[in-house]
């Protein structure tokens, strides 16, 4: 597995930015009412050089820097961005796992052999979200999510860290325990008060040892993560409402016969699936993706909906040529979907 955590650097404060260019170079903090009880849910990062922080009070941010910026949140506004951003980023990977407005993992092994590779797919995320919303984002790479999070966060703002594998340990070892997902309070606690303060103290603890310091599944699902083991797949919810295939090519290909010869095999493939569940398609789609990992996408949604691999076939290759007029070049992956999908049985009896 090679996955991805992705954090929007400063979200909320940086949409303020965006929309209030003004507001840009001065201290900036989103969050409730500085007279009264309300507490900073995001700081710019100008604001933090004054060491104001989330979940600090807005009255403390006050004392720490008097002409800091106080804006009300406007949640409806992020949820516009967020959405724009996880547009742009489905875009280079497909699957993903939101874990919030502003963060979540990718599975960028779907698209990316290797770990060298896998950096150029995380910059190319970087450039959609700019490119979509001017927003920068910093992600980690790695072989599994806890320390995908962890890297995340190293070169903020507008970083990339790649942790290859084989690394996940000496990576996670000089971290405070704090930092390690799944330490809680009371946990950081307990460590603290023998001894145990930095990840890789936690990761060479003996069973004995573990077992008198927190007991049960806990303990050893924290000592697996303080050694980088972290089983847990990517949860994608449930949208699949498409069939389809695709190919990364052993090398870029830009034979229009030979794109045309895969689009129509893979037609076939998707055809099968759909008479396999008695069903029919309206939308296909073309996916194309360029040697840089950028990816184009040209659809096409018919009045009824069609199961004839042939069929599809052909209209996947009209929507190559279109995307191949718009931008010309090799590419490193074709596919075919299909979506719009109706139960064939029930239209029948209709
Ligand atoms: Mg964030």
């Amino acid at each position: 597995m090679i996955v991805a955590h992705l954090d929007l650097d400063a979200f909320f404060a940086a949409v303020e930015e965006l929309e209030h260019p003004e507001l840009a170079s001065q201290p900036l903090v989103v969050g409730g009412d500085p007279r009264g009880r309300g507490v900073v849910a995001t700081a710019n990062y100008v604001a933090r050089r004054y060491g104001i922080r989330s979940a600090m009070s807005c009255a403390e941010a006050l004392r720490r820097c008097p002409h800091v910026v106080v804006v009300p949140p406007r949640h409806r506004t992020y949820s516009e961005y967020s959405r724009t951003v996880w547009t742009a980023i489905r875009e280079v990977v497909p699957t993903l796992e939101r874990t919030g407005l502003d963060e979540g993992y990718l599975d960028v092994g779907e698209v990316a052999p290797d770990f060298r590779r896998a950096r150029v797919v995380a910059e190319a995320v970087q450039a959609a979200v700019r490119g979509a919303t001017s927003l920068s984002c910093s992600l980690g790479v790695a072989s599994c999510k806890v320390v995908a999070k962890v890297a995340s966060d190293r070169r903020k703002p507008g970083g990339i860290t790649v942790v290859p594998a084989g690394r996940e340990a000496a990576f996670l070892a000089p971290f405070s325990v704090r930092l390690l997902p799944g330490v809680g309070p009371r946990a950081e606690d307990r460590l603290g008060a023998a001894g145990i303060e930095l990840v890789g103290q936690l990761a060479a603890l003996s069973d004995g040892e573990l077992a008198r310091l927190l007991p049960g599944k806990i303990g050893r699902l924290l000592r697996d993560r303080a050694r980088g083991i972290d089983p847990r797949p990517l949860e994608e919810p449930v949208d699949t409402v498409s069939i389809g295939h695709e190919e990364t090519f052993p090398q870029d290909v830009s034979d229009r016969e030979q794109l045309h010869d895969e689009l129509r095999r893979m037609a076939l493939r998707v055809a099968d699936r759909l008479r396999e569940s008695g069903q029919v398609a309206r939308t296909v789609t073309t996916k194309l993706r360029y040697p840089d990992f950028s990816i184009r996408s040209r659809s096409t949604t018919l009045p009824a909906g069609l199961a004839d691999g042939e069929r599809i076939g052909a209209l996947a290759c009209e929507l190559l040529d279109r995307a191949l007029a718009d931008r010309p070049g090799a590419l490193r992956l074709v596919g075919v979907s299909v979506s719009k999908i109706e139960d064939f049985e029930q239209l029948a009896l209709a």
